[in-house]
C-alpha cells in the first residue's frame, strides 16, 4: 500500500524532528494532502492509526488539511484556487492553465513536549 510507506516515513521525518528538537513526546502532526497527490486522506488515517502507536508512546493526532488546487491561466494570467480537479480559468474560462499548486503530501507542522 501506497500509504502506508508514505506514512513510514513521514512518522521517520516527525522521529527525527523530536530528537533534533530534543523533545519528550510529540502530540500531533499536521500534513497537507493536495487533490493531486494521488494519496487518500482516508488511507493515511487509518496507516498512521497503525503505525504510530508502534513508534510513538503517546497518543498521536494526526491533522489533514486538505489543501484546493491551485492554477494560472495563460491566456488571462489569472490565478485561482479551484474546487476538485478543475482544468479551466474561472476568469475567462480559457482550458490553458497551468497547475501551480494540489500535489502536495507533506508535513507541515509537529506539536511536541520539550521539557523546560
Ligand atoms: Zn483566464
Amino acid at each position: 500500500m501506497h500509504e502506508k510507506s508514505l506514512v513510514q516515513s513521514l512518522l521517520t521525518q516527525v522521529e527525527q524532528l523530536r530528537v533534533q528538537n530534543d523533545a519528550t513526546s510529540v502530540h500531533r502532526v499536521t500534513v497537507e494532502i493536495g487533490p493531486l497527490s494521488g494519496v487518500e486522506p482516508d488511507l493515511v488515517q487509518s496507516a498512521f492509526n497503525e503505525l504510530a502507536p508502534e513508534q510513538f508512546d503517546a497518543p498521536l493526532v494526526l491533522d489533514i488539511r486538505l489543501i484546493r488546487m491551485q492554477i494560472r491561466c495563460r491566456s488571462c494570467r489569472h490565478v485561482a484556487a479551484v474546487e476538485g480537479i478543475t482544468l479551466k480559468c474561472p476568469e475567462c474560462g480559457s482550458s490553458k492553465v497551468q497547475i501551480i499548486r494540489g500535489d502536495e503530501f507533506r508535513l507541515i507542522d509537529v506539536s511536541m513536549q520539550v521539557p523546560v
